[in-house]
């Protein structure tokens, strides 16, 4: 589907996420704070800037993800943190799902969006159906595990019960070319 310019807004804010990793500070980081009320996050340093966020593990692929609500409030942010937690499950849109269900108080989370920066891996794919999420949003396509077209298409399989609207390659080349530099590669 053709992305709208809010699409594009929420991509910015999941690039910041995914290299300042200033939303994975843990409890503190209430989404009170980042409500529509606190605009800095997207006045930020651009994302080359800001690649070396101080409380990201520098072995952790930047990929960032937001939660927004129905009303398109952000719910919650998270990066990419398997290195920093040793959690071989806590890739963005786990954590950003995980901490949008406990500020909803439910493990539903209809009506929601989902952004992220890369097209989500199997894992990701399935907890974001098992959410039911509305919409996902992503940046850079993953041809090695993404589950969103690439390898599989777990989000439309229409074996499940539940598939989301999906919004793909937004700001693609941004996205990409975090992971590029993240790689060292051309
Ligand atoms: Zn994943």
């Amino acid at each position: 589907m053709i992305a709208r310019p809010l699409h594009v807004a929420w991509m910015r804010r999941a690039l910041e996420v995914a290299t300042s990793h200033a939303a994975s500070a843990g409890p503190s980081s209430h989404p009170a704070s980042a409500g529509p009320s606190s605009e800095p996050a997207s006045a930020g340093p651009s994302p080359q800037l800001a690649s070396a966020g101080p409380s990201s593990h520098p072995g952790d692929v930047p990929v960032g993800a937001i939660v927004l609500g129905p009303d398109g409030v952000e719910l919650a942010a998270a990066g990419n943190e398997r290195e920093a937690l040793g959690d071989p499950t806590a890739h963005a849109e786990i954590l950003a799902l995980r901490r949008a269900a406990a500020v909803l108080g439910t493990r539903r989370l209809e009506g929601c969006t989902l952004v992220v920066t890369l097209e989500p891996c199997t894992m990701c794919a399935g907890a974001l159906v098992l959410a039911r999420v509305s919409t996902l949003v992503f940046g850079a396509w993953e041809p090695k595990t993404g589950a969103v077209g690439s390898l599989w298409d777990v989000v439309r399989d229409r074996r499940l019960n539940h598939r989301p609207e999906v919004y793909s390659g937004v700001l693609a080349d941004e996205c990409a070319t975090l992971m590029r530099e993240f790689f060292r590669l051309p």
